[in-house]
């Protein structure tokens, strides 16, 4: 039995890991976290037993308690109660499926523990890069991409040991506004916003995808995971989604992965890497798709992406305050607090008034996030 430890079991590629679990059969799910849905994740933990689960809430924490009292499962809430599910004793792997920069401590720790991490975090690697990638290294633990793109380029990547990547080609779906101009914009509801083309994901993440946020934070994620520089990385807009990104080698041989969009293909990959297993599922049908078309990303009417190539350029905190700025921004648009557009505005102006720091530490880089929380918080939502 394989054994496994969740962030995020109850949100959408959390989820889809416990899809595979239950068609696998020979994965044990020991530890599982989330914030607070305890419905759901009663209904989980009734179903897999794990012996841990963590309530970020601490109320639902008690309430959850309660409910499952009949069962030997501990319940454990916080932010120690995250750490505790992150190094459980038992895992193996801990796919890192919680949304935003509070993922940065329980990878750390998972890595510090020597579990292997299936990482869906993107937010983690974007703001602390530099200090996960060197001490998974130290710690002899493979960080296994979950996120569909970099799955796909790792995919791309084997049997090539030692030969030199020359470029990444990082596609993109350009989301539910691509083609539309800045002007055009300006009245997006959160409603238009949360439909994206072809993938059902968490609201963060959808709305990321809407403003090719998402695109800036994968490009940085990208250099992180494949140690390539930012020049090496092209993103290209491919709307049908099924070449899901490419490598391009010094010969001029490109080779790339291509497949239906379904989340649960690079979740199981990392999950039994390097094996493939079998899948369920629909199978790619080149003749119903008879065309696959690629255009040069907007970056004038979608600042964001270009935003991301300028904050790694900067480097040091400048990524941590892009990607705090961002969340903040997003939770202030689906909360309805703000327009559209002010969700990229809100991220250059912090990425110009916020400090920069050269190399931060980890504490510094939390500093950064509440640097960034607090300058929102006074200038923007006054
Ligand atoms: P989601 O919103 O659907 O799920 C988030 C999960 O995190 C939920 O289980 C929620 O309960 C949990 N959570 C939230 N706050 C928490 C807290 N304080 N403590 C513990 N758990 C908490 O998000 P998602 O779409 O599954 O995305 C998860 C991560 O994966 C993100 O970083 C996203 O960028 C990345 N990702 C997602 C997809 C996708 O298809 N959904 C694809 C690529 C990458
Ligand atoms: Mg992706």
């Amino acid at each position: 039995m394989k054994k496994i430890a969740i962030l995020g079991s109850t949100g959408s590629i959390g989820t889809q890991t416990l899809d595979i679990v239950r068609e696998q059969k020979d994965i044990e799910v020991v530890a599982v976290a989330a914030g607070s849905n305890i419905a759901l994740l009663e209904k989980q933990i009734r179903e897999f037993a794990p012996k841990l689960a963590c309530v970020y809430d601490e109320e639902k924490a008690v309430e959850l308690r309660i409910k499952t009292a009949d069962l030997p499962v501990k319940i454990v809430s916080g932010m120690e109660g995250l750490l505790e599910v992150s190094v459980f004793p038992e895992s193996e792997i801990l796919v890192t499926a919680i949304v935003g920069m509070l993922g940065i401590r329980p990878t750390v720790a998972a890595i510090q523990a020597g579990k292997k991490i299936a990482l869906a975090n993107k937010e983690t690697l974007v703001t602390a890069g530099h200090l996960i990638m060197p001490m998974a290294k130290e710690y002899g633990v493979p960080i296994l991409p979950v996120d569909s793109e970099h799955s796909a380029i790792f995919q791309s990547l084997q049997g090539n040991e030692g030969n030199k990547i020359s470029k990444i080609l990082l596609t993109a779906s350009g989301g539910p506004f691509r083609g539309r101009k800045r002007e055009e914009l300006e009245q997006i509801q959160v409603e238009d916003a949360l439909k994206h083309p072809n993938w059902s994901m968490g609201r963060k993440i959808t709305i990321d995808s809407s403003t090719l946020v998402n695109k800036g934070l994968e490009v940085m994620e990208a250099k992180w995971l494949f140690g390539v520089e930012l020049e090496q990385i092209q993103v290209v807009v491919h709307p049908q989604s099924v070449i899901h990104s490419a490598v391009e080698y010094e010969d001029g041989a490109v080779i790339a992965q291509l497949g239906t969009p379904d989340m649960r293909l690079p979740i199981q990959y990392a999950l039994y890497y390097p094996k493939r297993m079998p899948m369920s599922g629909e199978r790619l049908d080149l003749f119903s798709l008879g065309s696959l078309t690629f255009e040069q990303p907007d970056t004038e009417t979608f600042r964001g992406l270009a935003l991301a190539y300028e904050a790694m350029k900067q480097g040091g905190n400048v990524p941590t305050i892009y990607n705090a700025a961002n969340e903040r921004a997003v939770a202030l648009f689906l909360a309805g607090k703000i327009g559209y557009l002010k969700i990229t505005e809100i991220i250059e102006t912090c990425m110009e008034q916020i400090v920069h720091r050269e190399n931060p530490s980890l504490e510094e880089i939390l500093e950064t996030e509440t640097l960034v929380y607090e300058y929102i918080e006074r200038f923007i939502c006054k």
